[in-house]
């Protein structure tokens, strides 16, 4: 591998037939090769070809798509759009708008963002001056054609991402409409975490002889599973740096590889290691062959303790001592996850792996453990306190394999000297003081907030994103649930449309079911319709209040919301 590592990139990306502005965008955002589901996805998608993809966060299905769509834009062409991704959020519109922007960066790609709550004379202005991608939810979608500032006539490529969550939502039907507004000759992609049934009865109806792809199905590479421990902590993306320092005190490990999913990330994690006071060491397939030998050197040599590096310059390294493998992301694909833990535990020696995961990548987690069939345990994020305890224990371990060591009379006489004007205790504690002072002293951090696992009826069915997306954006704050028993989540046919707003909400629940406000839980409210969770143990009585009250004048539908209604 490692002649041809400096263009790496080019040979990945290039491989899959991209155009030049594609693979430089791409370098220069340190992708160095294609996650599996892209180098499946995109020459097809690049033929014309329908394609239905189940992936989840994390995998690299953005790109999958949005290279493809790039690939085969004609700069000045068409005043109205050639691609229309659908998408169930607003987050999600964002995201995968700044992607395709990202991407497209030398192509001059005019991409537009579209989604309820957002001010629609700005989206018409931009709408006006023509673009070429529109990445959109489908209320808003929806809303433009009805008031014909949205033609979908020059519409070459149609994308419904995340489409599971797009359909829990209730975008069935706004979907089906907006489809039957694009030309019929149309490529159609679907991305899907899950496929229900309905999924794929979308996909048979709209989709033409669509080729299929699923992430997680090389069962061989478990097999060479080693034994070590697995665990995982769940980490908001700005406080990933400061997690993983954290985690690295407590956990202290003789040589580690700390893995990166870009060359900028290795970076800005080498040098936040190496401010920490670690001995870090990047390692990218930007490095000439003759600097990474001198890195491998230091690590084997043990003046290195921390590797910090992508996939591609990892490949092929086997290090003796290593004890620790830490993905600093969810690696894209389950089989990358087991040949990077493959790493540690080799001839019979015990290692751990540890992956630090955001909320909306807890689906990738599920998905490895179903390929390993081993359990990764969900761990607590070291507090402040766990820090300071276990820097004072260093300081303790330290002196005592100290005091085992043969050459310690020549301190004797400093003792000696020392102890004429104090007692003995005070020369020890201020050594002590001293050794502490010396392993970074006093713990001067700031908590790291804890995030709540994703629940399980949520991984059966529907929330790619779990807690913290925009899923819950009316989320009161202050007003957490007083229990932390089982909730459920109830469907109220009214939203934003009938102006509708949380405090409706918890007032009619309130007042008609008597449940204290404190005990509603998140409250998300669409368009149309709102979700409410409430304790499992008052659902019942909560949908039955409701069913007979009346809400801003209306009567609606409610009941529990299922993973798929
Ligand atoms: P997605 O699954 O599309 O949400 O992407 C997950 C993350 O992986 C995003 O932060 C992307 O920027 C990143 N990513 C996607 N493809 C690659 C790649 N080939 N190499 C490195 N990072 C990537």
């Amino acid at each position: 591998m490692d002649e041809d590592l400096a263009t790496s990139t080019d040979a990945g990306f290039a491989g899959l037939g991209l155009r030049p502005e594609l693979l430089r965008a791409l370098a220069d955002l340190g992708y160095e090769e294609p996650t599996p589901i892209q180098r499946e996805a995109i020459t097809p998608l690049i033929a014309g070809h329908d394609l239905v993809g189940q992936a989840a966060t994390g995998t690299g299905k953005t790109a999958a798509f949005a290279l493809p769509l790039l690939q085969s834009l004609e700069a000045g062409g068409s005043d109205s759009p050639t691609a229309l991704v659908l998408v169930p959020t607003r987050e999600l519109a964002e995201q995968v708008s700044q992607a395709v922007h990202r991407y497209g960066r030398d192509l001059n790609v005019r991409v537009l963002p579209v989604y309820g709550g957002q001010p629609i004379s700005r989206q018409l202005h931009v709408l006006r001056r023509g673009v070429d991608v529109v990445v959109g939810t489908p209320g808003r979608i929806l809303d433009h054609i009805e008031r014909e500032t949205l033609q979908l006539d020059a519409v070459r490529t149609v994308v419904l991402d995340e489409a599971d969550e797009m359909l829990d939502m209730g975008f069935a039907e706004d979907i089906e409409a907006i489809l039957a507004e694009t030309p019929t000759e149309r490529q159609t992609v679907l991305f899907s975490a899950t496929m229900p049934p309905r999924i794929d009865a979308i996909a048979r109806r709209h989709l033409r002889e669509p080729l299929r792809i699923r992430m997680g199905r090389d069962t061989s590479a478990a097999d060479a599973l080693p034994t070590v421990r697995q665990s995982t902590y769940l980490v908001a993306r700005a406080h990933k740096t400061a997690a993983l320092g954290r985690i690295l005190d407590v956990e202290m490990p003789t040589a580690a590889i700390v893995f990166c999913r870009t060359r900028e990330e290795v970076d800005e994690v080498t040098e936040s290691l190496n401010g920490r006071g670690y001995r870090a060491e990047a390692l990218h397939g930007g490095l000439s062959q003759d600097q990474r030998d001198r890195v491998m050197g230091r690590l084997r040599g043990g003046s290195t303790e921390l590797l910090v590096a992508t996939d591609v310059a990892a490949r092929g390294l086997d290090v003796e001592q290593l004890t620790h493998v830490i993905n600093y992301n969810v690696p894209s694909a389950p089989e990358a996850y087991v040949h990077r833990i493959g790493r540690v535990g080799r001839a019979g020696r015990t290692g751990a792996a540890i992956t630090l995961a955001e909320p909306r990548e807890q689906r990738m987690l599920k998905a490895i453990e179903r390929l390993t069939g081993q359990r990764i345990a969900l761990e607590k994020l070291p507090t402040v306190t766990d820090l300071r305890a276990r820097r004072l224990d260093l300081v303790r371990t330290t002196v005592q394999d100290a005091m085992s060591a043969d050459d310690l009379d020549r301190f004797r006489s400093v003792l000696a000297s020392l102890t004429d004007d104090a007692d003995l205790e005070t020369v020890a504690l201020a050594g002590l003081k001293l050794l502490h002072e010396a392993n970074g002293g006093d713990v001067d951090e700031q908590e790291i907030p804890a995030i709540a696992p994703m629940r399980e009826r949520e991984d059966r069915g529907r929330d790619s994103r779990g807690p913290g997306s925009d899923r819950f954006d009316d989320r009161r704050p202050g007003r957490g649930r007083s229990g932390s028993g089982p909730v459920t989540r109830v469907f109220v046919g009214l939203g934003r449309r009938a102006g509708l707003r949380p405090q409706d909400l918890v007032g009619a629940i309130a007042g008609e079911a008597g449940l204290p406000a404190r005990d509603v839980g998140a409250i998300q409210i669409t368009d149309r319709f709102s979700l409410v969770e409430v304790p499992e143990a008052d659902a019942e009585r909560v949908i039955r209040a409701l069913s007979h009250s009346t809400i801003r004048g209306r009567r609606p539908t409610v009941r529990r919301d299922r993973p798929n209604h």
